[in-house]
């Protein structure tokens, strides 16, 4: 069987059980799991992103955005401030324009 998977090229669902030990805060460690689930390299073009909607160059802004909130859910306060504002303003931007399911 042949089936096309979309992989992730960072890896994170491996990094995953062990990023979960270091996480403070769950709420922003789960938004920015749920966002790179959707953001992944996908397909045969491995420069764009597999979100029909997004379709940016890989690694797109809602990838580097995820990323940042996964980071930052392991770090101090002010990482997870900015993050956690970065991740809701780019959710708003999406519903803004309509772009969301
Ligand atoms: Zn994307």
């Amino acid at each position: 069987m042949s089936a096309k998977i979309c992989t992730d090229m960072y890896g994170q669902q491996a990094a995953t059980g062990q990023a979960a030990n270091r996480v403070r805060d769950h709420v922003l460690w789960r938004a920015g799991q749920r966002l790179a689930a959707s953001h992944r390299a996908c397909g045969e073009n491995r420069d764009r992103c597999g979100d029909p909607r997004c379709a940016g160059a890989y690694p797109c802004l809602g990838r580097r955005i995820a990323d940042q909130a996964i980071d930052a859910s392991q770090r101090e306060w002010p990482h997870r401030w900015t993050a956690e504002h970065d991740l809701r303003s780019y959710e708003t931007a999406l519903h803004a324009t309509g772009r969301r399911r």
